[in-house]
């Protein structure tokens, strides 16, 4: 038990989540060591939601509304950190939801897609993979025809580079979420939520509650608004501004 009194007690019970996510198999070992990357990075942001990162899940929200076909990206990381949160949110936009791992095994995906119906979701997809993202390796390219294969929009939180660039090729509009501005998944995705997942994934559904009943005009304009680049430039130089203000002290 971490006492609630510690400095660092959020960040603590983030760990804890997903040590038990490794243990209970949802959480893939080197899923521990990418948490360990994506955390240093929001330790240099002060870990809170800066006003780009708020603007930038505005932006998805919109997309995600406009999306015909719009899926959500589950994989191990995000299971055991929001898997509540993110069938909340697949229910709010509405969005298909479908495990997809780095590093795949049956059990593994068949496990999280349990994890996902126990806290609501009426369907998964993920286990009965058809198809395979051109570009790719290995077990990583597997997908459903019904689910991220023919998905116009793709909510991916936390992923890899090349799948996140393969996706890209294949014409989906790609929205991830990165602590990490430099990422080849930062910087190749349409837009990047620079945020943990543990906000930027209820934020996103509080802007779809919010921009549900706007005119599609209205949703587009929101869309057509975002340039990526100069947003991962204005984080960086948040971060950059944050630390020489620290160094003054
Ligand atoms: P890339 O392949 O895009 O260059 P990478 O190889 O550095 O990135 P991966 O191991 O592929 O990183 O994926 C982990 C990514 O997820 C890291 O960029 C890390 O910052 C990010 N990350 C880890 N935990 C979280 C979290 N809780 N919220 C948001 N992002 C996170
Ligand atoms: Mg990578």
């Amino acid at each position: 038990m971490i006492p609630r009194t510690h400095p660092r007690y959020e960040s603590l019970l983030i760990r804890e989540k997903l040590v038990r996510g490794f243990r209970e198999g949802i959480v893939h070992e080197s899923g521990l060591i990418a948490h360990g990357r994506g955390e240093a990075f929001d330790y240099l942001m002060g870990e809170k939601t800066i006003d780009i990162s708020e603007n930038a899940a505005k932006v998805a929200a919109s997309m995600l509304l406009l999306a015909k076909n719009p899926v959500i990206s589950v994989n191990g990381n995000v299971a055991a950190l929001v898997a509540k949160e993110c069938v909340s949110l697949s229910k709010a936009i509405p969005a298909k939801i479908e495990v997809n791992l780095f590093h795949r095994s049956e059990k593994r995906i068949r496990d999280i897609a349990d994890l996902l119906r126990k806290e609501g979701a009426e369907m998964v997809y993920g286990e009965n993979a058809d198809k395979r993202i051109p570009g790719l390796d290995h077990d990583r390219a597997l997908c459903e025809s019904e689910g991220i294969f023919s998905a116009d929009v793709v909510l991916v939180p936390l992923e890899d580079g090349d799948r996140c660039e393969a996706l890209r090729k294949l014409g989906k509009v790609v929205i991830a979420i990165d602590l990490n501005p430099l990422s080849r998944t930062a910087r190749t995705a349409d837009v990047t939520i620079v945020d943990n997942v543990i906000r930027a994934i209820p934020n996103i559904e509080r802007w779809v509650k919010k921009l549900k009943g706007c005119e599609k005009e209205e949703l587009v304009s929101i869309a057509n608004s975002w340039d990526n680049r100069s947003a991962l430039k204005e984080v960086l130089s948040y971060i950059s501004k944050r630390l020489n203000s620290l160094a003054d002290i």
